[in-house]
C-alpha cells in the first residue's frame, strides 16, 4: 500500500533517508556574507516589477554597450546561476562544488543561433567542454541543446516530413555530422552528454538523432542520455518502449527525466494550431508519471542509466528512498540526481553528504550569452507559487541558525 501512495501523490515522508530540513548541511559552503548576499538577491527577485524592469534593463543595457550594466548583472544574478564566461572562469565554481561532493554538469547556455559559423562555432565549445570535463573527475558529463546546434525552422520541417530543398539537406546533415562529433569525442573520452529536451515540435527531430546516437555509443556505458519531459501524455510510455527496443538492440538507455520547461508555449501553439495539447492537464498528472518514471528507471538501473534532473522534493526523495529500500549502491554511476546551479541547494549538498550521485547543472558562456537564461531563472523565481518562497524559506532558516537574521 505504501509504494502504491508514494507512486500517486506527494505527501511526505516521515523518516526520509536524506534530511532535506538540514539547513547547515546545505549551506556550509556559503560564508556569512555570501548567505546574506543569497537572500538579499532573492529577496529582490521575490518582487515581479523589479524583475520585469531588471530584465528590460539588463537586456537593453547589454545590447546597448552601458559601460556598468555587465558589472552590476556579473556580480548579482550572473555569479549566482552561472558558473562563469568560459570554462576556465568556471573552474573555480566547479571545484567549489567539488569540495562538497557535488559533480559539475557543463551547459555552455548558447541560444539562437542560426549561422553556419554561429552553428559551427557552438559545436567546437562544446567539444572543448567535453575535453575538459575529460580532464577534471568532477565534471562527467556536458549537456547539449540540439537547437543551439541547428537553426530552429529547419529543424521542424524535418519533422513535418516535407521535402527539404538540397541547402536544407546538406544543413540538416551539417547538424548530423556535429552531433556525432560531439557524441564520438565524448565516447571516446567517456564522458556523458546529456541531450536536453526541447519543444514538442522539434522534439522527433531531436528523438530520431538521439536514439542514433545511442545505438552507436552506448554499447558498453551510457555515454548519450535521451532526456524525457513527463509533463507530456507519451512520454512515460516511451521510456518503457525505449528501455525495451536497447535491450532488443544490445545498448544501454540513457534518460534524464524532468517535468518539462515550456509547458504554457506548448499549450498556447497548440490552442492556435487547433491540435490537442501534449501536455497533460493537471500538475498532479505530471507529477503521477514523473514518479512512475522515477521509480521504472530505478528498478531497471542494471540495464539503463538514469538522472531524475527535478527541484522537486518528493520526487528526489522518492528517488533517495527506493534507492535506499533496494539496497543498491547509492554511488552506481547509473543512478543520478541533478539541479540547476543556484538552486535547491537543500537538495544538492544534502543529497551529497548522504553519499548520492548528485551534480549541479552549470551554464556558462560570456554575460550577453546568458541573459535570456538569466532571465528565465528571475521569472521562475519572481512567480508567487514558484521556487522562490522555498529557496528564501531554507536561507532564511540558516542565517537564523547563524543568528545572522
Ligand atoms: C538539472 C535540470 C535539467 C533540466 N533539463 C531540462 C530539459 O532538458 N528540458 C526541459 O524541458 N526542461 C528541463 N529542465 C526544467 C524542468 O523541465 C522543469 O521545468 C523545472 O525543473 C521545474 O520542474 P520541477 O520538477 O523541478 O519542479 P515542480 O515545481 O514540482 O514542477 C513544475 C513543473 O510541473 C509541470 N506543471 C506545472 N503545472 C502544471 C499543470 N497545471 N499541468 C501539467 N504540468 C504542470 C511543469 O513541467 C512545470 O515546469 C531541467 C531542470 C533541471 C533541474
Amino acid at each position: 500500500m505504501e509504494s502504491i501512495k508514494k507512486e500517486v501523490t506527494n505527501d511526505p515522508d516521515p523518516n526520509p533517508v536524506v534530511d532535506f530540513n538540514n539547513s547547515e548541511i546545505a549551506f556550509n559552503n556559503k560564508s556569512d556574507k555570501e548567505l546574506k548576499k543569497t537572500a538579499w538577491l532573492f529577496k529582490m527577485m521575490k518582487n515581479a516589477r523589479l524583475v520585469q524592469f531588471g530584465s528590460v534593463f539588463g537586456l537593453w543595457g547589454v545590447k546597448l554597450n552601458l559601460p556598468f550594466v555587465k558589472p552590476i548583472i556579473r556580480k548579482t544574478i550572473f555569479k549566482q546561476f552561472c558558473g562563469g564566461e568560459n570554462l576556465m572562469d568556471s573552474q573555480d565554481a566547479i571545484d567549489h562544488l567539488y569540495r562538497y561532493n557535488t559533480l559539475t554538469i557543463l551547459d555552455f547556455a548558447a541560444e539562437g543561433k542560426s549561422t553556419e559559423e554561429e552553428l559551427n562555432s557552438v559545436s567546437e565549445e562544446l567539444v572543448r567542454a567535453i575535453e575538459m570535463a575529460a580532464a577534471n573527475e568532477s565534471v562527467p558529463v556536458v549537456s547539449v541543446k540540439v537547437s543551439a546546434l541547428a537553426d530552429n525552422a529547419l529543424m521542424a520541417k524535418v519533422q513535418s516530413n516535407v521535402s527539404l530543398t538540397t541547402g536544407e539537406e546538406r544543413d540538416f546533415e551539417a547538424l548530423k555530422t556535429r552531433i556525432d562529433t560531439i557524441c564520438g569525442r565524448a565516447a571516446e573520452l567517456e564522458v556523458g552528454v546529456f541531450i536536453d529536451a526541447e519543444e514538442s515540435w522539434i522534439q522527433i527531430t531531436i528523438d530520431n538523432l538521439v536514439y542514433e546516437m545511442m545505438e552507436k555509443y552506448n554499447k558498453s556505458k551510457a555515454t548519450v542520455y535521451q532526456t524525457y519531459q513527463l509533463y507530456r501524455h507519451d512520454k512515460l510510455e516511451e521510456i518503457y518502449r525505449d528501455h525495451k527496443v536497447a535491450l532488443e538492440k544490445g545498448y544501454i538507455l540513457g534518460a534524464k527525466l524532468v517535468r518539462g520547461a515550456y509547458m504554457e508555449k506548448e499549450r498556447e501553439v497548440a490552442h492556435e494550431n487547433g491540435y490537442p495539447s501534449p501536455i497533460h492537464e493537471t500538475k498532479e498528472d505530471t507529477d503521477r508519471d514523473f514518479n512512475l518514471g522515477i521509480k521504472y528507471c530505478v528498478e531497471n538501473w542494471e540495464t539503463m542509466a538514469s538522472c531524475c534532473a527535478t527541484h522537486n522534493v518528493y520526487s528526489t526523495q522518492y528517488q533517495a528512498e527506493l534507492i535506499a529500500e533496494m539496497g543498491i549502491d547509492r554511488t552506481h554511476p547509473h543512478l543520478n540526481f541533478s539541479q540547476l546551479f543556484g538552486m535547491s541547494d537543500f537538495l544538492t549538498f544534502n543529497l551529497a553528504d548522504a553519499g548520492f550521485n548528485v551534480a549541479k547543472y552549470v551554464p556558462y558562456g560570456p554575460v550577453d550569452v546568458v541573459i535570456p537564461y538569466l532571465i528565465r531563472r528571475a521569472q521562475e523565481n519572481s512567480s508567487v507559487t514558484g521556487e522562490m518562497g522555498r529557496e528564501l524559506e531554507h536561507v532564511m532558516k540558516e542565517m537564523k541558525r547563524r543568528g545572522l537574521a
